[in-house]
């Protein structure tokens, strides 16, 4: 329900000068073809006549940064482009050439949080600090990552140290605070770790009640991933279960909310009144945040609300007979909801019996296109979308369907 959204905008600049003692002609020419070709922002031309520089000259340092920020520029664009995979590699490359520079190990840093490879992106940023400490958006990051890794009394170091070199660094105050309303909440939870999840939850949760939620988890990881064609995002994955009380304190949604993910998943173990939830109650509740895992992890955060709830609810519950009898009231009455309308987080912003609604319709729609169209389009569409793709253009290229045709289908199925 949450979008987390990076972007690194890098300005890197080129050195064309040679030092003097390097007297190899070929290597200053090669440099100089380079510095040429990246001003034109032809990164790919640059990097050839680099590398062809570094393999004359390995010990320039002007080779050597030249070639770096070039293949920094080149990570740069493509993940621009959303494909942080290549993205990856150029940066590895950049960090081998010039192990020196902080610059190179940022940028890798804020990738790998991207694509949530925790372990990595720590190490990163860890050691760009070692190179370059004070670095804002190093330790800004490094806060990030801890943050998501529910490091959060580290991620408050960081980001404490960033709020007084910059007082105003944008959003930053907001996360500040979300991280420490959640920590005066799980202060004295217990941990547990299993392959895929990490998972706290309070003190006093009964044992058998611990055990079927960590075997739901497991579940839904194999399941879900099974049925999304072969989806198994990397570990760690947080869990945090609260009671009722716990989860309205730590995440300010209303009580008509049965669990959310931003980024974690969290969810009560207990009904407002602090009965323990059944579990058929909480394998639908978690099944359904965890399918927004999945989904995150083929489609990053450019995925319309209806679409991530709607596959949510597709995969973690049937449409009952009643949610049937509702949506043929709902469309008999003129069914205003529209699936552009339904683009942003509805959460805490339609009134609980809209919002109900908005999930029902939402529900309804995917479950039409799953069944009618099948698992392999859906994907197309997650990738599609992970591409950076618009919203309907992507719904258009994998269904040949705009929102005015698909929801025309759903009206069909419920006059
Ligand atoms: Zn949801």
């Amino acid at each position: 329900m949450f979008q987390f959204r990076f972007q690194t905008a890098i300005a890197l600049c080129i050195m064309v000068a040679m030092p003097a003692a390097l007297a190899q002609r070929q290597a200053t020419s090669h440099n100089n073809e380079g510095v040429a070709a990246y001003k034109t922002g032809d990164f790919a031309t640059a990097i050839h006549y680099f590398e062809r520089a570094y393999r004359q000259a390995p010990d320039s340092s002007v080779v050597r940064r030249n070639l770096c920020n070039a293949y920094q520029s080149e990570a740069n664009a493509l993940a621009l482009n959303n494909d942080y995979r290549r993205a990856v590699r150029y940066l590895e490359k950049a960090i081998e050439v010039d192990p020196e520079n902080a610059s190179p190990l940022i940028q890798l840093g804020a990738y790998h949080l991207r694509m949530d490879n925790l372990n990595p992106a720590i190490e990163c940023l860890e050691e760009a600090i070692t190179l370059k400490p004070g670095d804002l958006t190093a330790h800004e990051l490094l806060g990030q990552a801890y943050y998501r890794d529910n490091d959060l009394s580290s991620a408050r170091a960081q980001w404490d140290y960033v709020l007084e070199m910059e007082p105003d660094r944008p959003g930053l105050e907001a996360k500040y605070e979300k991280a420490f309303r959640e920590e005066s909440v799980e202060y004295d939870f217990n941990r547990w770790k299993s392959r895929h999840f990490r998972i706290s939850y309070p003190p006093g949760v009964p044992d058998a009640l611990r055990a079927s939620v960590f075997s739901i988890l497991d579940r839904a990881y194999v399941d879900i991933g099974r049925q999304l064609g072969g989806v198994y995002p990397p570990p760690p994955i947080h869990v945090i279960l609260y009671t009722a009380e716990q989860f309205s304190e730590a995440t300010l949604v209303e009580g008509h909310v049965g669990a959310v993910y931003d980024g974690k998943i969290r969810a009560p173990l207990t009904d407002a009144d602090g009965v323990w939830l059944e579990t058929r109650e909480l394998e639908r509740r978690l099944t359904h945040e965890y399918v927004h895992v999945a989904a995150r992890h083929i489609a990053g955060a450019n995925i319309p609300w209806w679409l991530n709830e709607g596959l949510a609810e597709t995969l973690s519950k049937p449409l009952s007979e009643q949610d049937v009898r509702r949506l043929h009231d709902y469309f008999s009455q003129g069914g205003e909801l529209t699936l552009a309308s339904l683009e942003d987080n509805q959460i805490n912003r339609l009134p609980a019996a809209e919002l109900r609604l908005a999930y029902l319709k939402s529900h309804a729609t995917v479950t039409l296109l799953w069944n009618r169209y099948g698992r392999a389009r859906m994907v197309g569409l997650l990738r599609a979308l992970g591409n950076g793709m618009d919203y309907e253009s992507a719904l258009h290229a994998t269904y040949h369907r705009n929102y005015a045709m698909v929801e025309r289908d759903v009206h069909a199925i419920y006059r």
